[in-house]
């Protein structure tokens, strides 16, 4: 059976549009709450960037205005690597920082832990 050039190309498409849903579904679940640029106080990493009430000085709105730069403790996938690997999944350090994320939305961080 011939197969048609425009059914290679439509083929390739498909493959490709699922390549990237793939990609983007294995990042992490950030919501773009903001909330834990507002409780950088106990992260000495960042230290100098609190303006005092635990909110960093480079939170605009609900997003970072240093993104591209910024540190590494704000890099989920980069603090995994580096750190995290020999201990956990991706996907159970995914899991455990999503649910610090939610305890940092609902308030109930301030009495608990920090990883
Ligand atoms: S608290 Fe979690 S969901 Fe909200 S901005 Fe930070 S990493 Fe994203
Ligand atoms: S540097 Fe950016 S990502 Fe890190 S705490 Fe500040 S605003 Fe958030």
């Amino acid at each position: 059976m011939e197969i048609s050039q425009r059914s290679l190309v439509r083929f390739w498409l498909i493959h490709k549009r699922l390549l990237i849903s793939m990609r983007e579904s294995s990042e992490f679940p950030c919501t773009r709450c903001g909330e834990c640029c507002r409780h950088i106080n106990r992260i000495p990493q960042l230290a100098p960037f609190d303006l005092g009430n635990g909110v960093c000085r480079y939170l605009q709105g609900n997003l970072c205005a240093i993104y591209a730069t910024r540190p590494e403790v704000c890099r989920v996938d980069s603090m995994y690597e580096h750190y995290f690997k020999t201990y956990y999944t991706k996907e159970d350090f995914y899991q455990i920082n999503t649910q610090v994320c939610e305890m940092l939305r609902k308030g109930q961080f301030e009495n608990s832990f920090y990883l």
